[in-house]
């Protein structure tokens, strides 16, 4: 691993003399392996969609779900997608594991369609497929092979990524939009946070961040969930607030008129058989 440490040393540049501290090549040491073993999750078939229900606040019905993806590992256990995501990214598997968790959650969603399940789907996009020249392609060929009707997924962006060149994407996530896709601005409040993009972004739902929530009873937090719900209606966005844990919480996001909310609360993400156990007897 020494080896590797130096190699790592050399790639930054000749005359770049880097010293390692035994943390640093170990850190190196574990990302390379962690990065060895991701390249054959997908096929050992170690990675899985997890399922996480949206409620619509006014009927009191599961209306959707949210797929997020689970890592498997055999030796270390569950890895968390906050850290396997960014190393999907650099690595550029992204792209191959991307594509497998749109198939798999619309794949599953027309299942449940069939067996009379009223329900629509959110899929994580990450910046990185959204920047590859076939995404669009990729997103309608999945809908098509899959039956899936466009209007049924919900395509979950970052406000930091729909920035990066902002034509190129603007144009591929309306794109998306003009076939019938739901276009979901994920995390807000947490990035840029400009209320200006919520009418110049292509998206037809805002996601409200957990942390808003999470202090919602702060009169602060309050009036800017308040606020922004006031303002994504008023340009006929839906609203979804994210990681509702309690029912004071439930409460005040009723008064706003927000419409659906996701969070433990309802349930953690869960296996589909989980879900069909929990949310889809009747
Ligand atoms: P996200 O898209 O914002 O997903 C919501 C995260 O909040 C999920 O974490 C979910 O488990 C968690 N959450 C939901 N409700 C609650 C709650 O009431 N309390 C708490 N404490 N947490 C709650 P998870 O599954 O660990 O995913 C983390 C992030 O990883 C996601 O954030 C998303 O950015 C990314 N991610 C997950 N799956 C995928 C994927 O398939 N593709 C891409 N590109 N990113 C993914
Ligand atoms: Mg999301
Ligand atoms: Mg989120
Ligand atoms: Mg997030």
């Amino acid at each position: 691993y020494a080896d590797l440490a130096m190699y790592k040393a050399k790639e930054k540049g000749r005359n770049n003399y880097q010293f390692f501290t035994c943390a640093m090549s170990q850190e190196i040491v574990t990302k390379s392996l962690l990065e060895n073993d991701l390249r054959k999750a997908l096929g050992k078939g170690e990675l899985e969609v997890y399922y996480q229900p949206q409620l619509d606040v006014k009927t009191n019905k599961i209306v959707a779900t949210e797929a997020l993806l689970r890592w498997h590992h055999p030796e270390r256990g569950f890895i968390s997608p906050v850290e396997f995501i960014p190393l999907a990214e650099e690595t550029g598997l992204i792209s191959s594991i991307g594509k497998w968790v749109l198939e798999e959650a619309c794949r599953q969603t027309k299942h449940w369609r069939n067996q009379g399940h009223d329900l629509g789907v959110s899929v994580n996009l990450s910046s990185f497929q959204l920047i590859s020249n076939n995404v669009v392609d990729m997103i309608q060929g999945i809908l098509v092979q899959q039956e899936l009707d466009p209007h049924h997924l919900t395509l979950e962006v970052t406000e930091s990524m729909a920035i990066t060149n902002l034509t190129d994407t603007l144009d591929k996530l309306k794109q998306l939009q003009d076939f019938g896709v739901n276009i979901a601005l994920d995390d807000f409040g947490t990035g840029y946070s400009s209320l200006s993009y919520l009418s110049t972004l292509p998206i037809n739902t805002v996601k409200i961040d957990k942390s808003f929530i999470d202090d919602i009873t702060n009169k602060t937090k309050k009036e800017i969930v308040k606020s922004v719900s006031n303002i994504a209606h008023s340009l006929g966005l839906k609203v979804v607030a994210e990681g509702v844990e309690d029912a004071h919480q439930v409460q005040l996001i009723q008064s706003f008129g927000i419409e659906m909310i996701q969070g433990y609360y309802i349930s953690k993400p869960i296996p589909k058989e989980e879900l069909e156990a929990n949310f889809l007897k009747d």
